[in-house]
């Protein structure tokens, strides 16, 4: 008996914000328990996973490059996982291992504390990685017009749209691929976009996933420039802020999908006591 203990695990991991993070919303809801840091070896996750909760870890968060080995490592899948394709929260309960994704709910409810309407609006999502299928479901239920998936190649996207299709058909959603180089041209995509969301990893490495070209066919002083990247302004964000477009960096949908496994942990019972915004603002001030 003790503290209960849960661990973010990724690789690398020592910059990770998640143990910050946590500590804040225990503090907010007075609770004691402790977070920290695991950093498997590649091709390690799953037994680094089980060590940690055969000495009674409680939960895990699970980063870059495990999601798909924690969603294998899984006894039980909740539906929103299992369309993710990928697990960020794992959590035992009687000897079997939960896994759940809120990465989606998190940029969904960080979309939504900074006042975009999603309804009716439509979302061009560049990528087609995990994390673009991760918050395809999330976004999709919240009913825009359309939802546009562009990658470098057609391959992944189609196979998103694919997976989504019945859902986006059952709410009543334009769901369609192109590929990067098709927004260069804009008879290709008949319309500028509320949303645009950088899901490609681009941003990592100070490239922006479309040409200038491109942006101006995508970017009015009307739409919302999202990165998922976080912690500076991405050359994306630039393109867009140079066509007067509003932009943010991915910190809230962090802190967010963060917020939801504190709660599927804790209980949703503390769900008042927590404040994500807060700890957004604490952590953009730090
Ligand atoms: P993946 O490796 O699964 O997918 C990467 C995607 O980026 C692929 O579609 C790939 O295209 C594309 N891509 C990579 N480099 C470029 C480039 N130079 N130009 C155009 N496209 C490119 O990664 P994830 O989906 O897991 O993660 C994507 C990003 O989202 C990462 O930066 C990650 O840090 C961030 N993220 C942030 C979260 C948050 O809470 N804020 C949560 C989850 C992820 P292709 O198929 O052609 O290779």
């Amino acid at each position: 008996p003790g503290m209960d203990v849960y661990a973010v695990a990724g690789n690398p991991i020592s910059h990770s914000k998640s143990p910050a993070i946590h500590k804040r919303f225990a503090e907010q809801s007075n609770q004691k328990m402790y977070y920290g840091r695991l950093q498997p070896e590649l091709g390690e996750f799953k037994t680094a996973a089980q060590a940690f909760f055969s000495a009674g870890g409680k939960g895990m968060n699970v980063t870059v490059p495990f999601k798909l080995d924690a969603q294998a490592l899984a006894d039980v899948l909740t539906p929103r996982a299992q369309l993710a394709g990928a697990v960020n929260t794992l959590r035992i309960e009687d000897g079997k291992i939960f896994g759940d994704n809120t990465d989606g709910a998190g940029l969904v409810r960080d979309l939504l504390a900074q006042g975009l309407q999603i309804q009716g609006s439509r979302i061009l999502l560049l990528g087609a990685g995990g994390a673009s299928r991760g918050v395809l479901g999330p976004l999709l239920e919240q009913s825009p017009q359309k939802l546009i998936i562009a990658n470098r190649s057609n391959a992944k996207t189609d196979e998103l749209v694919r997976l989504f299709s019945d859902l986006a058909v059952s709410l009543d959603v334009v769901l369609q691929a192109v590929t990067l180089g098709d927004l260069e041209d804009a008879s290709k995509i008949a319309s500028p976009f509320d949303l645009i969301i950088n899901a490609t990893a681009a941003g990592l490495s100070n490239e922006s996933p479309i040409s200038d070209t491109a942006a101006s066919n995508i970017f009015t002083p009307q739409s919302f420039a999202y990165d998922m990247v976080y912690g500076k302004v991405t050359t994306l964000m630039q393109q867009a802020l140079h066509r007067g477009a509003r932009v943010s960096d991915g910190l809230g949908m962090l802190v967010e999908q963060a917020a939801d496994a504190f709660l599927i942990w804790r209980g949703v019972q503390f769900s008042d006591a927590i404040d994500s915004r807060a700890v957004l603002a604490e952590l953009r001030t730090s």
